[in-house]
């Protein structure tokens, strides 16, 4: 190895036998050097600025959840490659590739579980998995699980962390958001409440659907949430977007989106909505069949 090689790492760190990485980290916001446990204990924010970290759907439910109170379902529908889709390489390829690097077998992990003893219909997106990108899969699931929640009248809880819609199933993949939007509409109708959770990045197609439908949206803290990046629209309309213009804050002054929430008061946060949608509208309806 010669005296400038590019690939030695200019830093020896000490390796964890755990992980195989060293413990400490840089926040890639504010530069500080965190400990991965101090990172792991604060809801993988950083202790020192607060960034949100990402979270993988089983890191989600774990933190929404009440511990053991999760079933998933659906989990056995698979995608298949019905356009023969190749790219630099072959959909189904990269299906497998996901499959074995993510803890789940697609972008998306629906069941039910319990918030604070209340039983919801919840879907929680996966970034890890193909970017988080909604295929057939990722809308059947989503639309069966909500489907679910109509048929056992609970409230419907999605996390969503998405690149939008998944480019190698094209146009069925569009489909998604005009399927799932529906299936919200018939769980509206009902008079169920349904909750969206935006987090970092949220974009393209799941953005301009179920993402921005909740009877409440809530955000993470500086979370990137928009349909197109700021390259494509500032193209599109000539003009440069101005500072902040796709974070939650900002997002939250023009009234996108309704409240932005820490990680670590998402859970009593998520139970107080649902609490306040959820019983008062069941008593209200049972006051108009009294009445009636
Ligand atoms: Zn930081």
């Amino acid at each position: 190895m010669g005296l400038f090689s590019l690939n030695a790492p200019k830093i020896k760190v000490q390796m964890t036998k755990r992980d195989g990485y060293s413990g400490w980290v840089k926040c890639t916001q504010c530069h500080e050097m965190v400990h991965a446990n101090e990172l792991e204990n604060n809801d993988h924010c950083c202790p020192k600025c607060e960034y949100h970290y990402r979270l993988g759907a089983k890191q989600r439910l774990d933190l929404l959840l009440d511990q053991g109170s999760f079933s998933e379902l659906f989990g056995n529908i698979k995608s298949t490659d019905p356009l023969g889709f190749v790219d630099s390489k072959p959909y189904s390829k990269r299906l497998e590739e996901a499959e074995e690097k993510a803890e789940n077998n697609e972008a998306v992990v629906v069941g039910v579980g319990k918030v604070k003893k209340l039983e919801v219909a919840i879907a929680v997106l996966d970034f890890s998995f193909m970017a988080g990108s909604m295929g057939s899969v990722v809308g059947e699931r989503i639309t069966r699980i909500i489907e679910l929640a109509i048929e056992k009248k609970l409230p419907v809880v999605i996390v969503s962390a998405s690149g939008g819609a998944r480019m190698q199933e094209s146009v069925l993949s569009l489909m998604q958001m005009a399927k799932t939007s529906a299936a919200l509409a018939k769980l509206h109708e009902k008079g169920l409440p349904y909750i969206s959770i935006l987090t970092n990045p949220t974009t393209g197609g799941v953005t301009a659907s179920f993402a921005s439908l909740g009877d409440i949206n809530i955000a993470e803290p500086d979370a990137l949430i928009a349909f197109a990046g700021p390259r494509v629209v500032e193209q599109t309309i000539g003009q440069k977007l101005p500072e902040g213009a796709q974070r939650s804050e900002f997002l939250l002054e023009k009234g996108m989106i309704d409240a932005i929430v820490s990680r670590h008061e998402l859970k009593e946060k998520l139970f107080y909505f649902l609490d306040f949608l959820s019983p008062k509208r069941e008593k209200l309806e049972e006051n108009d069949e009294t009445e009636a």
